[in-house]
């Protein structure tokens, strides 16, 4: 389906009439079932056992490819599951160029375990283009881009970066988490391979643990596919038909949450008590005419700093709608302290040096109603403010 909207795609691209054409059953049925009765002796059908493929989870994998505008979509256990079975098309003695301010689980598997593979990283600051190009080396094999990036929300120019890649025989991996492909096409900027953890807004209701890959051409596909019914994570079947559930409210879900967090992102930034925002829709944000040049909306998540520590504690225990949690991407909103949860495993001058200080929080606007957010904001930085005065006079 190429000729309609993404918003129409989100509903229509995973009614796939092979699959239920016996019923007419409007959603996917969930096949439970691990192996595949066989008619012919000497001539197999579509499907032979659940780990190389299963019905419901290829309707996933179409949805996500077809909405990536990509040529093969693969599910995996979660976003980890899938971006290190991305990792896994390099082969000792490889070396990746990876963006300094990734995912913290990223961040561990290039430097815990790729690593004693015998694959090399350097970590860079890729909204630097000269910096990013200088640190390429002649084995460089793939360059790896997050963006926005978490939790600061740096932009990094993709088509520079894979400009650079390019020039230098390398592959580009995208995590397009933040996003999704409704506000941003890695694959249309020329990026090879588009990583999701879907754990997050493509599914939606923090409910499940998910991932997604999806290759920008065919020999990739069946390369990542090799690896993924060698290696095995794959997502199970009803994982599977619940992110295919998800993936449909996607359009409304985005759209209202980040219309929100706009809001939210200019009423922070007029308070006395915060030092900084983080949001790419706002103007004096370093990346925004980057990112509005190669995204279609600003996105659902924003951080702010606070004075220090306590301040961020105070405001923390004061707020009343947001679920004080790891993770992001769900219908309620989820308020994070950086620094203790998402790279507690940094230390603290790394930390600092990405501008995760200790007063930072990160902010994923759900579905509440946005006044009735920005009131509990409200509420919360009058108390802490309060409370840290009261520290300062004692
Ligand atoms: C959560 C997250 C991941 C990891 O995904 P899991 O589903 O938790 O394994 C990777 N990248 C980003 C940007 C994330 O937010």
């Amino acid at each position: 389906m190429s000729e309609v909207q993404l918003e129409t795609k989100l509903i229509h691209g995973s009614t796939n009439e092979d699959v239920e054409q016996k019923t007419g059953a409007i959603n996917v049925p969930i096949y439970l079932s691990s192996t595949f009765h066989q008619e012919k002796f000497d001539q197999f059908g579509p499907f032979d056992y659940s780990r190389s493929g299963n019905p419901t989870r290829q309707v996933l994998e179409e949805t996500i490819a077809d909405l990536e505008g990509g040529v093969r979509g693969l599910a995996f256990a979660s976003g980890m599951a899938a971006i290190s079975s991305a990792f896994m098309l390099l082969s000792a003695g490889d070396h990746v160029l990876i963006g300094r301010d990734v995912y913290g689980g990223t961040y561990r598997f290039v430097t815990e375990v790729l690593k004693k593979f015998k694959i090399d990283h350097t970590f860079v600051n890729m909204t630097d283009l000269d910096e990013t190009a200088q640190a390429v080396q002649p084995n460089t094999k793939v360059v790896y881009i997050e963006t926005p990036s978490n939790p600061c929300l740096n932009i990094t120019d993709i088509s520079g970066v894979v400009k650079i890649a390019k020039d230098n025989n390398c592959l580009t991996f995208l995590d397009n988490t933040f996003m999704t492909p409704l506000y941003q096409k890695p694959l249309e900027l020329g990026v090879d391979v588009v990583l999701h953890s879907a754990t997050k807004f493509l599914s939606g209701h923090s409910d499940i643990v998910a991932g997604l890959a999806v290759a920008g051409n065919e020999g990739l596909g069946e390369k990542l596919a090799f690896i993924q019914n060698s290696f095995g994570s794959i997502l199970g079947v009803q994982d599977s038909y619940q992110l295919i559930q998800g993936i449909k409210t996607l359009g409304a879900r985005l759209k209202q949450s980040s219309e929100s967090a706009e809001k939210i992102a200019l009423y922070l930034d007029g308070h006395p008590l915060i030092e900084r925002v983080f949001y790419p829709g706002l103007p004096k944000h370093e990346g925004h005419s980057i990112h509005a040049s190669q995204a279609k909306g600003s996105g659902a998540l924003l951080s702010f700093r606070l004075a220090n520590k306590e301040a961020a504690k105070a405001f923390v225990e004061q707020t009343k709608l947001p679920v004080f949690a790891v993770s992001l991407g769900g219908v309620e909103s989820i308020l994070s302290y950086p620094a203790a949860m998402s790279h507690a495993a940094m230390p603290k001058v790394e930390r600092e040096k990405r501008g995760i200080t200790d007063g930072l929080l990160r902010l994923s606007v759900g579905l509440e109603h946005v006044d009735d957010l920005i009131a509990d904001l409200d509420q919360a930085l009058q108390v802490a403010n309060e409370q840290i005065e009261n520290l300062v006079i004692t």
